[in-house]
């Protein structure tokens, strides 16, 4: 596999503002002052052994970057990248005959870095994405935004590594350490999950945990927009279903192994009786294989009217579940420890809204579980009839993905021009 490794941050421990003229090249480099990451060389001799190609592919100066490649890691590297621009990495890759060769399949690349540029770049080239956090950062660094809680997240890494030794073992075993949802659909099983928020208060925790993505515009091909929309459709198949409540079943049984943590009940964001197809998410749920104590606890009022997905922000969204969706009275929660399953995470307003329910009742711990989240935008493909950047689109009804360059009807500001995805 190509290894395409950013430097500072993920390499050496140069995130600091005093490395800034070495980096910017205004300054000599002196090696001997350059902080390695700990265990970086032994993870770059290492991943060599097993017959990977490590790339270091860095925004900083050329004098800076090649003398640290060349005299410490002792392997190629690409400068002044400008990411999450892809104009200098892909030249590179393509003027290299064997780079361009295993790039012709996107699964021989892999991009590992500490920033959300390291991520949106891999994303741009269509190749799987590491997110390293080998270090706590300080402060919040203006433009690499490292230490802010979401952005990371929500940019939409294929992977998350705290140590080499993590690096090293999606290396070896890229399809086993997908998200678990992700890795039901590529004949595999997983118990991994993005962490999404976790907040403490007085003892008690609320968690939000995602099992795949649901990408929008370039992306690597493991994350499942395409899955998210099959969701809603009345079509799908008993097997879909059953893949989706396999990939919940595996992580619960990862839940299972913390046993400090009881988890009393087991319940699932209901569905309303106007929804498509009828029983959405319940059909899912009673799929889902646990010893967890199953229960119903939310009901949609008889009155509800409109639809949460047409609410227009945040706020709307919490009102909507606020006024329509109800903790079923009756069932004693007082000190509960309480799993929630959803579909989908994006605002995150059911899930908040959710969760103050189940606290004002009395609420222990909160565990939130959505099959999918929502990841950033990302979009590079210029229309070739009027130039304004093309949109990623999936057909609801099979899932395919299609550019398009959308009209004002569609909230757009294009031409309508539209081209099949190839390479899907
Ligand atoms: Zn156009």
């Amino acid at each position: 596999m190509i290894i395409l490794i950013d430097l500072d941050g993920t390499l050496t421990d140069t995130a600091h503002e005093k490395f800034k003229p070495f980096k910017d090249g205004k300054q000599q480099t002196v090696l001997s002052d350059i902080p390695l990451i700990q265990g970086a060389k032994e993870f770059i001799a290492d991943i060599q052994v097993k017959g990977h190609k490590p790339i270091i592919i860095s925004d900083s100066h050329p004098d800076y970057v090649n003398l640290i490649a060349k005299e410490i890691f002792k392997i190629p590297a690409v400068s002044l990248t400008d990411k999450p621009n892809i104009e200098r990495t892909a030249n590179y890759i393509q003027s290299n005959q064997d780079l361009k060769d295993l790039f012709a399949n996107k699964d021989n690349f892999i991009m590992v870095g500490d920033s959300w540029l390291d991520i949106e770049l891999g994303r741009r080239l269509n190749i799987t994405t590491v997110l390293t956090k080998f270090y706590v950062a300080t402060s919040i660094e203006e433009r690499d935004g490292i230490g802010q809680e979401l952005k990371p997240i929500k940019i939409g890494a294929t992977y998350y590594a705290k140590t080499f030794e993590a690096v090293s073992q999606i290396i070896s075993n890229p399809k086993k350490s997908l998200l678990a949802l992700e890795a039901i659909f590529q004949g595999e099983t997983s118990d991994s999950m993005v962490r999404f928020i976790t907040r403490y208060s007085n003892g008690n925790f609320i968690a939000f945990r995602c099992l795949a993505r649901q990408e929008d515009g370039e992306c690597d091909r493991f994350a499942r927009a395409d899955k998210y929309y099959q969701i809603d459709n009345p079509a799908r198949s008993q097997e879909f279903i059953s893949k989706l409540a396999q990939s919940i079943t595996k992580y619960l049984e990862r839940v299972e192994k913390y046993p400090q943590y009881k988890w009393d009940y087991l319940t699932y964001v209901s569905d309303k009786k106007t929804t498509t197809p009828p029983n959405k998410m319940k059909e899912i749920f009673e799929l889902v294989n646990s010893s967890f104590n199953k229960i119903k606890l939310f009901e949609w009022s008889e009155d509800v009217e409109g639809s949460l997905r047409n609410q227009p922000n945040y706020q709307t969204r919490r009102d909507f579940i606020s006024k329509y969706l109800k903790t079923i009275e009756g069932i004693d929660l007082e000190n509960k420890s309480i799993i929630v399953i959803d579909d989908q995470f994006t605002s995150s307003a059911t899930a908040q809204e959710i969760a103050q329910q189940l606290r004002n009742r009395g609420a222990k711990n909160i565990l939130f579980i959505a099959l999918f989240y929502l990841i950033l935008p990302i979009e590079s493909k210029v229309c070739p009839k009027c130039g304004k950047i093309l949109k990623i689109k999936i057909k609801k009804i099979d899932g395919t993905k299609f550019y398009s360059c959308l009209l004002p009807k569609y909230r757009g500001d294009g031409c309508g021009y539209t081209e099949n995805m190839t390479n899907q």
